[in-house]
């Protein structure tokens, strides 16, 4: 099936018994990335990550008393 990048419009092909496709056909609201988009975000997200360690430590101490 063919995906459209939710960025920038590239319009990609996927394999249509994917687990990727089939959670497009399941869900309405699903935001595919193509590859390239992917890596940018996923660098933007590490960077934040990298700026938000602290509370990211929070959350971990917080389930770790769940448990
Ligand atoms: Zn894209």
């Amino acid at each position: 099936m063919q995906v459209k990048c939710t960025l920038c419009d590239t319009v990609e092909n996927i394999e249509d018994y994917s687990l990727q496709a089939k959670r497009l056909r399941n869900r309405r609201i699903y935001m595919y990335l193509c590859n390239n988009c992917y890596e940018r975000v996923k660098d933007n997200t590490l960077k934040r990550h990298a700026t938000g360690k602290f509370r990211l430590y929070e959350e971990k101490k917080k389930e770790d008393e769940l448990i």
